[in-house]
């Protein structure tokens, strides 16, 4: 039978969490279990450093989840070697090897030893391993800048690795509650979604759908956006309202130059009352401030007052070059720049109310009578479930 491969991961910000720590590790297990079901791998976490073996034939999952795990703050393939400087040497001589095949020129040593048994100090076991990588002429020393940090650990066993993958970081889902995402098929609101996903929430979806004057393709894109977040948040619930009879109503009823805050306030409602049946704690949005005409504080302040709940605005303070940087790093960037549009584009005015008054606004929306519409848009919504797995399924 051939070896387990082990992954050695380091976890980010768990270090900081006093007396929290032992559930947010718990939780960091369970869910890289969670990727790994039905793979017989085993996960243990043990002093700030995760481990992670598998079978060699799960490898490309067991890279997907750690690429996947939030909490993961980096992670290497580690060989697992004997306690002996002979093994060790030989295996960081591998890793310098491999480290020149990828056409690293220099490198350094960091040596570890949490077993003080082990008769070599940390600077003695990188001396001498460092030695052996020179004389055998593979890479040159750079203390400073190194191509390559190769990192021996000397602990209940010996790990040797070269290149590491930085993680997402973050806390582990599912230690921070639970929030409802507006998710629309723009580039914002799943980098929020993704945001408040890294600091350990749980999140389920809600799109606001204007079929037919929103095409199917508008809808499956969201869909798309949700199984990405979904790959990151061990799975994911889309609920999908139908919105159509709602804005044919506001642009009927209200004047043109509010419907776009109107429409806001009206989906802000409903995901109120989605919050009420699923048990979420707060409702999220990619809105970010004077990033357009229509997101000022004033009408934000509106908005809010449609929900009971806390409205969290993870990219508030976030200019639109990070966010796009950020929906790149999460895979969400590709599909969100496909063409179709949501439902926001059609029957905007061209001049929306910009900073709206309060009053003014709330007297619109009483004279408006839309609750019981919203009701049953509410009711008419359609669920889907989506499992981590649904991204790279549909791919
Ligand atoms: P995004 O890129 O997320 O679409 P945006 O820059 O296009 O945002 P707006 O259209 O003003 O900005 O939308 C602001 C926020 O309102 C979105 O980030 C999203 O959270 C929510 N939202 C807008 N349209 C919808 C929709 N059709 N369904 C669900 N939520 C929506
Ligand atoms: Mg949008």
């Amino acid at each position: 039978m051939k070896p387990l491969t082990t992954y050695l991961v380091r976890v980010g910000e768990l270090t900081l969490k006093g007396g929290n720590l032992k559930d947010f590790e718990q939780r960091l297990v369970q869910n890289a279990q969670l990727f790994l079901d039905g793979t017989g791998s085993h996960v243990r976490i043990r002093a700030g450093r995760m481990y992670v073996r598998v079978k060699p034939e799960f490898e490309e999952q067991a890279e997907y989840a750690l690429f996947h795990l939030i909490g993961a703050a980096g992670w290497a393939r580690a060989q697992t070697v004997e306690h002996s400087i002979d093994a060790i040497t030989k295996a960081v001589v591998i890793e310098a090897e491999k480290a020149a095949t990828r056409g690293c020129k220099t490198f350094k040593i960091e040596a570890r030893r949490s077993d003080k048994q082990f008769p070599l100090t940390s600077y003695e076991i990188a001396r001498i391993t460092g030695e052996a990588v020179h004389q055998e002429g593979i890479l040159s020393v750079n203390v400073h800048t190194p191509d390559v940090t190769i990192m021996v650990e000397v602990r209940e066993h010996c790990y040797v690795y070269g290149a590491q993958t930085p993680g997402h970081r973050g806390l582990p889902c599912g230690t921070g509650g639970k929030g409802l995402l507006l998710l629309s098929g723009g580039i914002d609101s799943p980098v929020a979604g993704f945001r408040m996903l890294s600091r350990g929430m749980k999140i389920d979806c809600v799109y606001f759908h204007s079929w037919p004057y929103t095409s199917e393709e508008a809808q499956k894109k969201v869909e798309d956006l949700a199984k990405i977040l979904a790959s990151y948040g061990l799975g994911t619930h889309l609920n999908i309202v139908p919105f159509t009879r709602v804005q044919e109503y506001i642009r009927d009823r209200a004047p043109h130059a509010y419907a776009t805050i109107l429409l806001r306030m009206c989906m802000m409602r409903v995901a109120n009352l989605m919050c009420e049946i699923t048990g979420a704690q707060a409702i999220i949005t990619g809105e970010s401030l004077g990033q357009v005409a229509s997101q000022t504080i004033e009408n934000m302040s509106v908005t809010n007052g449609m929900a009971s709940y806390p409205v969290l605005r993870p990219l508030i303070g976030m200019d639109k070059e990070e966010i796009i940087q950020k929906a790149i790093e999460i895979g969400s960037y590709e599909i969100s720049i496909l063409p179709y549009a949501d439902c926001c584009v059609l029957f905007s005015p061209k001049h929306p109310v910009l900073r709206a008054n309060r009053d003014e606004v709330m007297h619109l929306w009483e004279e408006l009578k839309i609750d019981a519409l919203l009701m049953e848009a509410f009711n008419a919504r359609e669920h889907k479930r989506f499992g981590w797995h649904a991204a790279v399924k549909s791919t």
